[in-house]
């Protein structure tokens, strides 16, 4: 590790830098818990030791230092992990240093991406401003949207030109980094090869797509023209190497607070049902941008809440992508329920003309998926012939399969039964066997180390100058007669441990599963191991695997005497005396 990533790691708070991520609560004098990012789970068995500055999780046993937590979340790499934490800690950063030529670029391009999206950001808050913009003020006027909320969301315009922008960025990067951007569009020439750039956003509303930490990386446009010249009401930046469109909840950056606060998270499908809810102070508010959920999304979402609360549009194109949406969180274990608005109204209308007390009242009355989804498959299969209740059936029963949970699949079961007048004894049966044939995932946490060999652990783990004596005396032990501790689960980790000079012990173990081991002992450690009970437990290991060697040796003798080998009995006998008189002395001396 670089001195200025020991730098960083010194001054960076694991607990606070998670924090950043998921949410942490206090479990100990020194741990804290949550829900795990890296594996699926309902309780917490994530846990992050504040003193020794490391996270272990239970369930899936991934462990490490900040840096492997930031590399892993944020999928970067070392180098990449230690600029992020020093960022979120306000450490100024060295001439950066790439572990190859392929990352540096990526890195390089990435920042120059970030650089061009706030300067076209920047450019189109301008252009609002300016008499060009007048039309797109008027427009936001009258989406209710006052000037201080246009800030809020950096609202812009693009000016009705092919090169106002490319003009404006050209300067800033090459023609190839511009082409990557996605702000601009070109046309493919007679040979195949691409024409000149040309600005992708013109006489639209600009709205700025962030990602978590806020930084723009693309932009949803709003048209501004009626008729044959509008094109499509929305577009969006396509998929560049700073945006993907499945991997963004829009507004995420700033609802996450206010999500983990109220503990949940309300969905809506349009941005601008978004700004409009947000600015009226729900602000634990976030956009799909009106397609369904995708798996990394709701992975997003996860590390913030486990409850969300959705507003989608009435309309039969929001009601499938609502379903799937639905459907994907029931699968991952959220709960959800449903609001739907009176009069077919979207989130946004109705927060402006029925003001926010009326809509916090909806998002109160909101409905459970079961009671959703029944109603869907009724309004998809009307009627009362057997032929609509199968499909309505056929159409409900993955949905009932997806629920984790058996108590809610068991009410569903039979909420839907009910509502949809299912009399039938085979249909009941197929309901009742959706509900039974899922298996409730079970989190098993198992502590397999003995005592002693967790005293050792934890002895030898000891960076306190104060109780350098019982950490020299396990690594003594180890070092002198590693034989004796051979047979120890956790004996690699011992090794490398003792084997260290100055380092921090999560460091120096490379095997997953072995620091998974000290992780779990570390993480159930009140005070360190004193000296004496080092050496007990040193005591103990060397009794036991004299005892281990006197089982075996019964076993030989049996064996030699069976053979009637009296040459080998007699060296058997001899070996057998000596280990009942070390064991012996060893139990005289404690
Ligand atoms: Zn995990």
């Amino acid at each position: 590790m670089s001195d200025f990533a020991q730098t960083v790691k010194q001054q960076a708070d694991i607990v606070k830098v998670i924090e950043g991520y998921i949410r942490l609560r206090k479990a100990g004098a020194q741990n804290y818990t949550g829900l795990c990012p890296f594996h699926k789970e309902k309780s917490p068995s994530f846990s992050v030791h504040a003193v020794r500055q490391f996270y272990h999780c239970f369930g899936c046993g991934v462990s490490g230092d900040v840096f492997s937590f930031v590399g892993k979340i944020e999928n970067v790499g070392f180098p990449e992990a230690v600029r992020i934490v020093a960022q979120k800690c306000g450490i100024p950063l060295p001439k950066r240093e790439f572990s190859s030529p392929e990352e540096a670029a990526g890195a390089r391009q990435r920042a120059k991406l970030l650089e061009l999206h706030e300067a076209a950001a920047a450019w189109f808050q301008e252009q609002l401003r300016g008499p060009e913009g007048s039309v797109a003020r008027e427009y936001l006027a009258g989406r209710g949207l006052t000037a201080e909320g246009i800030k809020t969301f950096r609202v812009g315009y693009s000016p009705d030109s092919f090169n106002a922008l490319r003009e404006r960025l050209s300067g800033m990067a090459d023609q190839e980094t511009l082409r990557l951007s996605g702000l601009f569009s070109s046309k493919e020439q007679g040979d195949g090869s691409m024409g000149p750039l040309y600005d992708r956003f013109r006489k639209r509303v600009m709205f700025p797509i962030a990602n978590e930490s806020g930084r723009v990386i693309a932009f949803t446009a709003r048209t501004l023209e009626t008729g044959d010249k509008a094109g499509p009401k929305y577009i969006n930046s396509p998929e560049t190497p700073l945006y993907s469109k499945g991997q963004v909840l829009f507004n995420l950056d700033k609802a996450k607070t206010a999500i983990r606060q109220v503990e949940f998270a309300l969905l809506v499908e349009g941005q601008m049902d978004c700004i409009s809810v947000y600015l009226r102070g729900i602000q634990n508010v976030i956009a799909t941008s009106g397609t369904a959920f995708t798996e990394q999304q709701v992975a997003l979402l996860r590390r913030h809440t486990s409850q969300v609360v959705a507003n989608f549009d009435p309309d039969a194109a929001g009601a499938n992508a609502a379903a799937k949406t639905v459907a994907l969180l029931t699968e991952e274990g959220f709960t959800i329920k449903i609001v739907t608005l009176d009069d077919g109204l979207d989130p946004d209308r109705y927060i402006r003309e029925r003001g926010v007390k009326a809509y916090t009242a909806a998002l109160r009355g909101a409905r459970s998926q079961a009671d959703f989804l029944i109603e869907r498959a009724r309004q998809m299969f009307p009627g009362q012939s057997a032929e609509q209740k199968v499909k309505a059936l056929n159409y409900l029963l993955p949905h009932i399969r997806r629920m984790p949970q058996k108590l809610s699949r068991d009410q569903f079961a039979a909420d839907a039964a009910q509502k949809l007048g299912i009399d039938s004894a085979v249909l009941r049966d197929e309901l009742r066997q959706a509900a039974l044939r899922r298996q409730d995932h079970v989190e098993v946490r198992t502590s397999s180390l003995s005592e002693v060999e967790r005293v050792l652990l934890r002895a030898l783990a000891i960076s306190d100058p104060a109780d350098e004596e019982a950490r020299r005396a396990a690594s003594e032990a180890i070092e002198r007669q590693p034989e004796r501790f051979q047979h120890l689960r956790a004996f690699p980790a011992m090794q490398a441990l003792a084997r260290r000079q100055a380092n921090d012990p999560m460091d120096v173990i490379e095997d997953e599963g072995q620091r998974a081991l000290l992780a779990e002992t570390l993480l159930a450690e009140v005070k360190p191991p004193t000296d004496s009970e080092v050496l007990s437990a040193i005591q103990e290991i060397k009794e036991r695997g004299i005892e281990n060697r006197l089982r075996d040796l019964r076993v030989l003798l049996a064996e030699a005497d069976r053979r009637g080998d009296v040459a080998e009995l007699a060296v058997l006998w001899q070996q057998k005396m000596e280990l009942d008189r070390a064991l012996q002395q060893m139990r005289q001396r404690r």
